[in-house]
């Protein structure tokens, strides 16, 4: 995912012996390959330039304890600063709602939102016994609800009909109602997305949001959009109170940087990532796997 950060600071580990002290200058050629580092896997470069004046703020002065040498130090700070950005551990979904726990999708067209919802149910359904629900408010692409509806009967779990010409908020809020009646635990709701932010679309979400209270409002986003995903993430974040983040498409060649981006931007957890286009191709996103690939 992101180069191998140890074996780039290799050579300059080996420079960075005999001090006992970690100084601005012999971490200058370190941070650089930091910097190099984050770009190379298309982490956004105002999140770089955070990120690297952080490691140095932490890494000047510090003293080189024991048997370690000044590059082994180097490498533990950058290890304590992606930590105190990414957090140690998994973030688990938050269900403990009165049922239904509602789960509310946002993102940007083809982001993976119809798909993750499917993947999410399927999860839910097998791994957590739960009766899930779900429902489309997308009523603008033709095809959506009938997506929805397709991935539902593959994994078995209950499709709430809606129609392209009903209000959104009245799907979701009818959906909600018709949840509760029948016992669901869990409510997932889709959202159209568009092919890039509109207030209209901000709008309609904020009222969905607004309308149902759900308990997650997961913000999805494709890890091949690299730099951009700060933005769209931003965008999304200043909209609606976000409680964690999917990214999705890490199967492909995306470099990951998305990752420490969307954290950065918007201090949220990823909570999954999707690897794939099948049911199955969901993971529980763990930091510390991301910070260890960096690190070696
Ligand atoms: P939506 O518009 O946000 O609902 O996006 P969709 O769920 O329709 O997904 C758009 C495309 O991305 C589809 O072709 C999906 O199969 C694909 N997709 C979604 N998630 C993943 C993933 O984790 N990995 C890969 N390789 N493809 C994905």
């Amino acid at each position: 995912m992101l180069d191998n950060l140890s074996s780039r600071l290799g050579h300059l580990v080996k420079t960075m012996r005999g001090h006992s002290r970690l100084t601005e200058d012999n971490i200058k050629d370190a941070l650089r390959e930091v910097r190099m580092a984050l770009l190379e896997a298309d982490v956004a470069l105002p999140v770089v330039k955070d990120f690297v004046a952080n490691v140095k703020e932490k890494a000047m002065g510090q003293e080189v304890l024991g048997s370690l040498t000044p590059g082994q130090a180097f490498i533990g700070v950058v290890n304590d600063s992606l930590t105190d950005l990414m957090g140690k551990q998994n973030d688990a979904l938050n269900l403990a709602a009165v049922p239904p726990a509602i789960i509310l999708m946002a993102g940007l067209q083809g982001a993976g939102k119809t798909t993750t919802i499917g993947k999410l149910s399927r999860l839910l359904k097998t791994e957590h016994k739960k009766k899930v629900l779900v429902v489309s408010a997308d009523v603008y692409r033709p095809a959506a609800i009938e997506q929805l509806r397709l991935l539902a009967e593959q994994v078995e779990v209950e499709f709430y009909n809606s129609n392209s010409w009903e209000d959104p908020v009245q799907i979701a809020l009818d959906a909600k109602e018709y949840a509760k009646k029948h016992f669901f635990d869990v409510l997932m709701v889709d959202t159209a997305g568009r092919l890039a932010i509109d207030e209209v679309l901000m709008e309609e979400i904020q009222k969905i949001h607004a309308a149902i209270n759900p308990i997650e409002t997961l913000f999805v986003v494709d890890a091949m959009q690299g730099q951009d995903a700060v933005n769209t993430a931003k965008a999304f974040d200043d909209a609606l109170p976000l409680t964690g983040i999917i990214l999705t498409k890490m199967d492909g060649d995306a470099r990951g940087g998305a990752a420490l981006s969307v954290r950065h931007v918007t201090g949220k957890p990823i909570k999954f990532i999707g690897v794939g286009e099948k049911v199955t191709g969901l993971e529980p996103f763990h930091p510390d796997r991301l910070a260890s690939r960096i690190l070696g």
